[in-house]
């Protein structure tokens, strides 16, 4: 039976002695009077409910599934699920980070980030259920209608109802220009929808009353393509006079799909028979409105796939310490017994090393982001916001894509530390394994956010985000580079920045003559992206180990080793990838299509 237990210490170290948050956020007038110990007492509890409520769900709720009753058009979620999300209502979590003006507690983006990295590590089917309602909260917040704010934030705030996001179609998934679901005006100004959506997580479910759909649609005289796409929101049952859940509105889920892993969320198709909607901001304007909950919901999946590394590594290192096999090639070490713990030998170290590293790099990373989200949000100076939002933009494909194909080696690497055990259900990680596939698939493909980061946020941009991120990696490398106890992390460094920056320019160049070159090397271009942003924010984790060496706490002298694993072990995949990426789109367009 796999465990948990919520990473408190390295949450605290990364808020705390690495972002100083405490002083960060006293520049933003809302969160100024927070502090280190308020932010750690909610993190104690956050990790409470998720190891003692979420945590029994996730393997009950992986073999359950979810039920689905076509009669009814129901869906009967695992057993336990209904229950703990009473309980997380009950206790005032989905409101954290909300608008106090609507019932939230005001709370950073930063911390609510750590409470859902716990989250998903005890149960990603089960946080998704929530996790899916906070981007259409943001949606809504920020393109609603004062009476749309009005009648669903309270209600979305304290998790009485749930929300969805419904892009995707049948014959249209990464290109949403192609979606068909359509949307006529009505003489009271709302809309009836008709179409068929599919893959719609948490689409229909048994854990709350009424569920909000935002739905994307074309008007009738809607422009071909993405630019003739609205954003509606549909609710399942349409509110009352007094807000409440009323009458039955004709948006159904039609069946639920039987899928690799995350059993416990529903992901239903949803059809639209004349649904009655509502505009969500402007018209043919739907998709930069739902980007507000695209970037949201980026930042959640890398957060799915730092819960799940996070908890294959404890599984396996439990697991490393108490199996024994062979015997260590440098002598015994369990004398007193008739094997060694196979974590005395190299490669299983490697694995585990290596779920370690991607999970104190990503927790490192995503905090960052989100706290640069919380400056973007809230900063007085609307300089500082800027510099903020553009931080945010360049670096949220990175933490989606690198995070979650991170994920997927961590937990494989974890698997295989079980050897055969791991392969086998009841250890519990290969449900982590199936779990962590789909974070690379949803939310845009991560080859669509190597393109983004490439495409749209380097390139169409002249460098410019990539060169303003790259001067922080700069001057740190300036106020370190004289530290010979630096010199093993600055060196590194500083090299795969200049050899970063060197490979934008080529690919740049190439690209002027053949697009073709941005698609064939978008994917390791990130991969390399991810590894610079990882190497910085190791290089400053180990600067503060260093200085900690003498205080006799063990934590500082693991996070020494982890970051020197990294530095020799990880970021070497770099110079692979920066082949490859040179490599260019000659080898792959050569070939004839006829020939495959
Ligand atoms: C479990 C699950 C839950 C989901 N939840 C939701 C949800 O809540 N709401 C929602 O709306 N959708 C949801 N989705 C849909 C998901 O976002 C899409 O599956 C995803 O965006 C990919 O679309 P597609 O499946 O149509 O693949 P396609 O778009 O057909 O892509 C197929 C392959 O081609 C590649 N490709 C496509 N276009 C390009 C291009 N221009 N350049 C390079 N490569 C390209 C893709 O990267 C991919 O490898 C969910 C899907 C699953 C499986």
């Amino acid at each position: 039976m796999p465990g948990y237990r919520a990473p408190l210490r390295d949450m605290q170290f990364v808020l705390h002695e690495l972002l100083h948050v405490e002083q960060a956020l006293a520049q933003l007038p809302a969160h100024a009077e927070l502090d280190a110990d308020t932010i750690n007492q909610v993190l104690e509890e956050g990790g409470k409910f998720a190891a003692d409520i979420l945590f029994p769900l996730n393997q009950s709720g992986d073999r359950a599934g979810c039920q689905f009753d076509a009669a009814s058009h129901s869906v009967r979620t695992p057993s336990g699920f209904a229950d703990a999300y009473r309980q997380y209502v009950a206790s005032g979590w989905p409101s954290l980070s909300c608008d106090p003006d609507f019932g939230g507690q005001g709370l950073p983006v930063v911390m609510n980030n750590s409470f859902y990295e716990m989250l998903n590590a005890a149960n990603q089917a089960w946080t998704m259920y929530p996790g899916l309602s906070h981007g259409a909260y943001e949606c809504l917040r920020a393109h609603g209608t004062p009476e749309q704010k009005a009648l669903y934030l309270p209600k979305l705030v304290s998790g009485e109802w749930t929300g969805t996001m419904c892009l995707t179609e049948p014959h249209c998934g990464t290109d949403l220009g192609l979606l068909k679901t359509r949307a006529e005006p009505q003489p009271d100004g709302s809309y009836r929808l008709t179409g068929s959506k599919i893959f719609i997580s948490a689409g229909e479910h048994d854990l709350t009353p009424n569920i909000v759909h935002l739905v994307l649609a074309r008007l009738p005289d809607a422009p071909p393509g993405t630019k003739g796409i609205s954003l509606f929101v549909v609710p399942k049952h349409l509110p009352d006079a007094a807000g409440q859940p009323g009458e039955r509105n004709p948006i159904f889920c039609g069946a639920i799909e039987h899928k690799m892993g995350i059993h416990g969320n529903a992901t239903c198709q949803i059809n639209l028979d004349g649904a009655q909607g509502w505009l969500i901001g402007e018209a043919n304007r739907g998709l930069n409105a739902m980007f507000v909950m695209m970037n949201a919901a980026r930042l959640g999946v890398g957060m799915q796939s730092l819960g799940l590394t996070e908890v294959a590594y404890q599984n396996a290192v439990a697991y490393a310490r108490e199996r024994t096999q062979g015997r260590s090639l440098s002598g015994p070490k369990a004398e007193d017994k008739p094997a060694d713990p196979i974590i005395v030998h190299p490669d299983v170290r490697r694995m585990l090393l290596t779920a370690r590293a991607y999970a104190e790099g990503g927790r490192a990373f995503t905090s960052y982001v989100a706290l640069m989200i919380d400056r973007e949000l809230n900063h007085p100076d609307e300089d500082v916001r800027q510099q903020a939002a553009d931080e945010v933009a360049l670096l949220t494909p990175i933490v989606k894509a690198f995070l979650t194909d991170n994920a997927w080696i961590a937990c494989s690497e974890a698997l295989q530390v079980y050897g055969g055990h791991g392969y086998i259900a009841e250890w519990g990680m290969e449900q982590y394994v199936r779990d962590s596939r789909i974070n690379m698939i949803y939310e845009g493909t991560n080859t669509i956010q190597s393109l983004d980061l490439l495409g749209r946020k380097v390139l169409m941009d002249n460098g410019a985000k990539l060169r303003k991120f790259g001067e922080k990696i700069k001057a740190f490398i300036d106020e370190n580079g004289t530290d010979e106890g630096m010199a093993e992390f600055i060196t590194p460094l500083a090299d795969i920045a200049e050899k970063m920056s060197k490979l934008s320019m080529e690919i740049g160049m190439k690209a002027f003559m053949n697009r073709d070159e941005v698609g064939a090397a978008a994917v390791p271009y990130l991969r390399v992206a991810g590894h610079l942003v990882f190497a910085f924010f190791f290089a400053q984790m180990a600067k503060i180990a260093l200085s900690k060496q003498d205080s006799g706490d063990d934590f500082y002298k693991a996070k020494l080793a982890t970051a020197r694993f990294y530095f020799a072990r990880l970021l070497p995949e770099t110079a692979m990838l920066i082949r490859q990426a040179r490599s260019g789109a000659q080898s792959l367009m050569a070939m004839e299509e006829s020939l495959f």
